[in-house]
């Protein structure tokens, strides 16, 4: 590698740090960028720097054992390198890994929610599902082998109590996979506090994995008929993706269906009757309309 293209890296790094402070992606001197080199070395960002305020010449270059190599005076690699590493190990197609704590995202991850439902288009074509990784002591070998399993088969991970890993064939790509990790967390957060979210169906999703090949857009796995696929020895190799075989399949049940049991004559005339779609319910009504909800929800 010239040392113009590295030069270029290193200040590329800073960039993807900047951005990802000034998004609020993380706080102090939370997460951690690497790109692999040419020669398989790995470039990434010290230990103990925020990532807003990085330097060129603060990263360190490490072997795939993370023992440092080049770096200046008392620098160290990331507190994270471990967890570089396994990926760069496991996944000889991905040259950047980015590491950040996006308060939606790691929400998701704190839950114990994956991000696993067939919802944004954009979202199927290029990283499938986002599960979360086991929680594991960060800085320790914990973290790197939770993240392991998950490595082949996604590009975009949540960890739980933690926060994301998002995986690239270069550096802006992985940056990019975490701004939309992120992005997807915030728009599904929304859509479950207005109460429904409709998915995407098998067949939809089968088509957006084909326009893979069109954005040259590389699969990290295909999904998993069955679920039990999911785990095979100590690897994944599928993706585990919620999408229903018919489009109007809802995972929260839309309460106004419930009305339909409301068969009375009285009620559609006060439909027909409003002026603004507003109607106005009885005790009785009110309390058929939530036993019939609850009843759906079972
Ligand atoms: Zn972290």
């Amino acid at each position: 590698m010239t040392s113009d293209a590295l030069a270029q890296l290193r200040a590329d790094i800073v960039e993807v740090g900047r951005r990802l402070w000034s998004r609020g992606y993380v706080a102090s001197n939370d997460g951690n960028i690497s790109v692999r080199l040419d020669d398989g070395r790995l470039l990434m960002t010290p230990a103990s720097v925020s990532k807003g305020f990085m330097t060129p010449e603060m990263m360190v270059i490490t072997d795939l054992e993370g023992n440092l190599l080049e770096g200046a005076p008392g620098r160290k690699p990331s507190s994270e390198a471990k967890m570089h590493l396994v990926v760069y190990r496991v996944r000889p197609d991905i040259n950047a890994v980015v590491h950040a704590h996006p308060p939606l995202s790691t929400g998701f991850a704190v839950a114990g929610i994956p991000l696993d439902r067939a919802v944004l288009a954009e979202v199927v074509t290029t990283l499938g599902s986002i599960p979360i990784a086991d929680y594991g002591t960060p800085s320790t070998p914990a973290l790197a082998d939770a993240v392991e399993p998950y490595v082949k088969a996604h590009d975009g991970l949540l960890l739980a109590n933690h926060g994301a890993l998002a995986l690239g064939t270069d550096l802006f790509g992985a940056y990019y996979k975490m701004e939309t990790i992120e992005h997807f967390a915030r728009i599904s957060l929304v859509a479950r506090m207005l109460g429904r979210e409709h998915l995407l169906s098998r067949e939809e999703v089968g088509r957006l994995q084909q326009l893979r090949g069109t954005y040259g857009i590389a699969a990290p796995a295909p999904l998993c008929t069955d679920p039990d696929d999911a785990a095979a020895a100590d690897q994944v190799l599928c993706q585990v993706l919620e999408a229903p075989e018919s489009a109007s399949d809802r995972l929260v049940p839309d309460v106004t269906a419930a009305l339909g049991s409301l068969t009375s004559d009285a009620l559609s005339a006060r439909v027909a009757a409003s002026r603004d779609g507003e109607i106005r319910l009885t005790y009785a009504e009110l309390t058929q309309l939530i036993a019939d909800a609850v009843k759906n929800l079972r």
